[in-house]
């Protein structure tokens, strides 16, 4: 689960929305868009600002039943919810934001099971959603706390943080130098970034579609052999990617406070091949 951040807000919003479209941008990409009567005033700040998802599962009718809370204390009511009216909850970035529209859009990584059907229930839900359909966001901020002394950046990400990284290389200051590794499932899933120019993009593509996502992200970054004491790192994806990864740098002289860490999603074995 993300680390708590100094750029969570202080009372999250929620806001209910309902589905707009949903298309497949890339072969590993469905991307869905949102619209609310109130979603325009989703306070965006850009970077890799980040929500919860709440939706419901097919077996759920009678409409959306959201947590009602205040303060930052969502969990305790959410769990109070009847199991089977409770909303499947997931963790989501905003990968566009026109807030004159009040339209969001969410990029979900589709995943397979060892058998190759598609598993996940908030990528199952965003595949077969349709235009009218209930969910709500639960502001969450942004997890990106680049220093402002830092002398570079880097970026490295599974395809789960790939909109968090789309989103931060939007928003970095234009004179920002550093580097990104993007891991992707295939070279399909590559797209144009707003990088600044002093930002070098590496796109990592996966060449066995059974290896555990982030792990050729981590090879990559195990090549990274220098880094600025006075830089800072951004290591968001799978578990391990997130943690050995902050190792790795934390190793080569990054101190800790400058390495920005988050397992956005845990590889279980038994769903997947090895
Ligand atoms: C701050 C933050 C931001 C995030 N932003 C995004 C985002 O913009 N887009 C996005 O797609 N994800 C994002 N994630 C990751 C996402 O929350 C998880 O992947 C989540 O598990 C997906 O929910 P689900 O309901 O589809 O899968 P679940 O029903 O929770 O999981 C079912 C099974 O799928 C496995 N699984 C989950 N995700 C993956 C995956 N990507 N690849 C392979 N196996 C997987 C699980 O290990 C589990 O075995 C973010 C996470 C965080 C913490």
């Amino acid at each position: 689960m993300a680390k708590i951040h100094r750029l969570t807000p202080e009372h999250p919003r929620m806001f209910r929305a309902e589905v707009v479209r949903s298309v497949r941008v890339s072969p590993s990409i469905q991307r869905v868009t949102v619209t609310g009567p109130e979603l325009g005033e989703f306070p965006w700040l850009g970077y890799d600002h980040w929500f919860r998802l709440f939706l419901q599962l097919p077996h759920q009718r009678g409409g959306l039943r959201l947590p009602v809370f205040t303060g930052t204390r969502w969990w305790g009511p959410y769990l109070a919810i009847p199991e089977h009216e409770r909303p499947h909850c997931a963790n989501y970035t905003v990968a566009g934001f026109r807030g004159r529209a009040a339209e969001m859009d969410i990029d979900f990584v589709l995943h397979c099971g060892p058998t190759g059907e598609l598993e996940g229930r908030a990528a199952i839900w965003a595949c077969s959603a349709r235009p009218g359909a209930a969910l709500a966001v639960l502001d969450q901020g942004i997890l990106f706390d680049r220093p402002e002394d830092a002398t570079e950046v880097l970026i490295v990400a599974d395809e789960t943080g790939l909109p968090a990284t789309a989103g931060i290389l939007r928003s970095l200051p234009r004179d920002t130098v550093g580097r990104v590794i993007q891991e992707v499932p295939t070279a399909g899933d590559r797209r144009e970034t707003e990088a600044p120019d002093g930002v070098a993009v590496t796109w990592v593509v996966r060449r066995d579609s059974r290896s555990v996502p982030g792990t050729a992200a981590l090879a990559e970054l195990l090549r990274h052999t220098a880094v600025d004491p006075a830089g800072y790192a951004f290591v968001v994806g799978e578990s391990a990617l997130a943690t050995e990864g902050r190792r790795h740098l934390h190793r080569l002289g990054l101190p800790k406070n400058r390495i920005t860490f988050s397992g956005f999603w845990k590889h279980e074995p038994t769903s997947h091949a090895a």
